[in-house]
């Protein structure tokens, strides 16, 4: 702004205050409107005008000149923290240009790039508010942030290797082994020579070691105690990228944009990959440097890292230098990090590509929203009267606080049953409030009375609104898209306390955000075990099996793949506590019918290996086998798949490929939910579907369900910027509770 106004001639002055820009300008009418159309015209890259609003004030005569006047006061705190921004392309060139003075500095930023919202201790966002307070800049760097007509005028992380943060490498307990330059090489080495490194990165440490190492890939998966989920690679740039998987246009966008998430594609053959990085996965995910740090590092390595959050398998990512040692010192052998503070913990992002084929365009899915987009704000498809917290679930968790019209969703926390991430659950909260001056009126949260996100909601002195999950997951849906039409929900998922007493997870709801309807829902079976049976599929299966055939085949069934198969047997006629109409599961069950997976490390990893498994047969050549569909009696409909069970025992009976069942399975699941949504929506008279919950990453069965219901006319809304897993249901549960 000061530099426009210079330009235009015009006095006065602009200032940052916790509600905004505030901007007081003197001189031509001609000029004073060129100003309020640059200012959303031709506002730099990372800046989102969110609105402008321009007041007629009296003139006070010429104020010789344009200026720029300190933050004012504390004030009510309306106005976003920036996301953490990749590095920018003038960045990149400074930072391999031998003649400037950045040359190699693992700290270089600008205005238009660098870490924001994981630094920031309170707002407004100023230097002396975050982690970078105690650097001093030296004269170079002080003279261009002064400058408005400099890249890094006012750019709070503005360093140089002068008087910026500087790395160091460690041993795992603790030991100083080199600085700077050094550090950095060191490190390679180590990571060359077949090591494992923990890395400062971003919004937490990082595990690195040599993607093309057998030995140190098996070592990483031993420590971190993790057995078959992929890690994710971290590549130099886009053209290393490529090498190693298919990507669309948008997916390559999405991987260079200044987000910079983890985006997963499918792979090419594997060929340098080490086998150990994701087993049996046609899909990496993959990443470009999300750090200046990062750049260097991949850019010496010349070769794929993998990078895994750095914890131990349930806990959260460790971000406090203090913690490096005790925490992760057993898996690595060697830390490199920085005099930087991570001042808010913050998990890489990751996008799913080729999701959907809405207008045969490619599309991206958010799977986890972290990084690059936590904290910015969300539009509420209506404001909100109240300050709002909303807690979320359990699985995958995120909070939300919202006010007027926006909300904002935190960054990924993580499974809440861990101790750990209840620690974590709380940090988020007090920080988010605290961040956006939001004093909570209101708490929001899921039925489900024993997860600990209700346990803590109900512990707060406040009213309280309990939502159901899946409305929760359509109502998320409905807010990434402004909308507040009641729509047909179709929530696929896991589990999710429903109000009839059983765990519901295959849910038709006629919704909007006021309520909703159950018009139908996936036929219920037992859920033998509890917990136990999300752990093991088999389970699954004999449950199905029982319901399709008989308990005699489930029994058969059973005994060929566990020993407790009789006992498991046993809990088919428990009580109703533990029925499930869960899509999640269903596909858990069939997994294990083909043989993929009769137990599972973690979740969703029998879904995703039998949608894996289908993917070498095209869609048009799959069986599709049938699903009844039960007209509801007064009550929900019933989408019941067991002929569709059937059909898949008898062809893995067969010795039909299990690709061809994988397939058919799909075909079918998609062709009696697309029917049963399009009788349902014809009798409500619904116009829209909305697709959400964590069934709907799985892009074969998104794909078909979308391209049979846009067929016959229906408008079919899906996540996009927000992932359908419950790492939306805080955003779903605060545009409910809006009103
Ligand atoms: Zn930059
Ligand atoms: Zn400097
Ligand atoms: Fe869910």
């Amino acid at each position: 702004m000061h530099r426009v106004a210079c330009e235009l001639g015009l006095d006065g002055e602009v200032s940052n205050d916790s509600e905004g820009v505030l901007i007081e300008a003197e001189g031509d009418p001609e000029a004073l409107a060129t100003l309020a159309a640059r200012l959303r015209d031709g506002a730099p890259p990372l800046a989102r005008v969110t609105g402008v609003r321009a007041d007629d004030m009296a003139p006070t005569g010429p104020a010789g000149g344009f200026s720029i006047v300190t933050t004012r006061g504390e004030g009510t705190a309306d106005v976003p923290v920036s996301i953490d921004v990749g590095p920018c392309h003038d960045c990149l060139s400074e930072l391999t240009d031998p003649a400037n003075r950045r040359y190699r500095h693992p700290f270089i930023n600008c205005t238009n790039c660098g870490p924001r919202y994981t630094i920031t201790r309170r707002i407004p966002y100023d230097r002396a508010q975050t982690t970078m307070a105690p650097f001093v800049m030296c004269s170079a760097c002080q003279a261009e942030y002064d400058d408005p007509l400099d890249r890094r005028f006012h750019a709070q992380p503005n360093a140089c290797p002068d008087c910026g943060p500087t790395l160091s490498l460690r041993t795992a307990d603790g030991h100083p082994r080199a600085g700077r330059d050094a550090a950095l090489a060191g490190a390679v080495a180590d990571l060359q020579a077949g090591l494992v490194v923990a890395l400062k990165g971003v919004g937490g440490f990082h595990l690195a070691a040599d993607a093309t190492n057998d030995d140190a890939v098996a070592v990483l998966r031993h420590r971190k105690h993790r057995d078959d989920k992929p890690f994710a690679l971290l590549v130099a740039d886009l053209s290393a990228a490529h090498e190693l998987v298919h990507l669309d246009e948008v997916a390559a966008a999405a991987l260079a944009s200044p987000r910079r998430p983890i985006v997963l594609a499918p792979r090419r053959s594997p060929k340098a990959i080490a086998a150990g990085v994701a087993p049996g996965h046609p899909e990496l995910g993959v990443m470009l440097p999300p750090s200046p740090l990062h750049v260097l590092l991949a850019t010496d390595m010349g070769r794929p890292l993998v990078l895994t959050s750095g914890n131990v398998s349930h806990e959260p990512i460790v971000y406090a230098d203090a913690d490096v040692e005790a925490r992760l010192g057993d898996l690595v052998d060697a830390v490199l990090t920085h005099d930087r503070a991570i001042h808010v913990r913050c998990d890489d992002s990751v996008a799913r590509c080729g999701m959907g084929t809405n207008d045969g365009a490619p599309r991206l899915q958010v799977a986890r929203r972290s990084r690059g987009h936590a904290p910015e704000p969300l539009v509420l498809p209506r404001p909100t009267h109240r300050h709002l917290l909303a807690v979320g679930a359990e699985l995958k968790n995120t909070v939300a606080v919202a006010k007027q019209d926006r909300v904002v969703v935190s960054h990924h926390i993580g499974d809440l049953e861990h101790h750990a991430a209840s620690i974590a659950f709380r940090e988020a909260i007090d920080h988010l409030l605290h961040l956006y001056g939001v004093t909570p009126e209101l708490v929001v949260h899921d039925l489900h009375p024993e997860y600990l996100s209700s346990k803590f909601a109900e512990d707060l002195d406040l009213p309280q609104i309990g939502v159901q999950h899946h409305h929760a997951h359509v109502a998320a849906c409905l807010a990434e898209h402004g909308r507040t039409d009641r729509v047909l929900g179709i929530a696929y998922d896991g589990l999710g306390w429903g109000p009839d007493g059983t765990l519901w997870g295959g849910e038709l709801l006629a919704c909007d955000l006021d309520g909703y309807e159950r018009l139908g829902h996936l036929a219920t079976v037992a859920l033998p075990g509890g917990a136990a049976a999300i752990r093991e599929p088999w389970r699954m299966a004999l449950a199905w099996l029982d319901r399709a055939q008989n308990r005699d085949r489930a029994l058969a069934f059973g005994r060929r793949v566990d020993d407790r198969a009789r006992a498991v047997v046993g809990l088919l006629d428990g009580d109703r506590s533990l029925a499930t109409s869960s899509v999640g599961r269903l596909f858990d069950a069939v997994a294990a019918l083909v043989g993929l997976r009769t137990s599972i490390t973690y979740e969703g990893q029998a879904a995703i290996a039998l949608e894996a498994a289908a993917r070498t047969v095209p869609p048009s050549q799959a069986p599709c086998w049938p699903v009844e569909l039960q007209a509801g009696d007064g009550g929900p409909a019933i989408l019941d798949p067991a002929p569709l069970v059937r059909a898949v025992v008898a062809a893995v009976d067969q010795g039909v490929d299990p690709a061809v069942v994988a397939a058919g399975f799909h075909a079918g699941l998609a062709r009696g939910t697309a029917e049963l949504a399009r009788d349902l929506a014809a009798q409500h008279d619904l116009a829209a579907v909305a697709l959400s919950g964590g069934v709907f990453q799985n892009r074969r069965l998104t794909t078909l369900v979308e391209e049979q219901l846009s067929a016959i006319g229906l408008e079919v809304l899906v996540h996009e910027v927000t992932t359908p897993n419950d790492g939306s249901i805080s955003l779903g549960q605060a545009a409910i509770a809006a009103r």
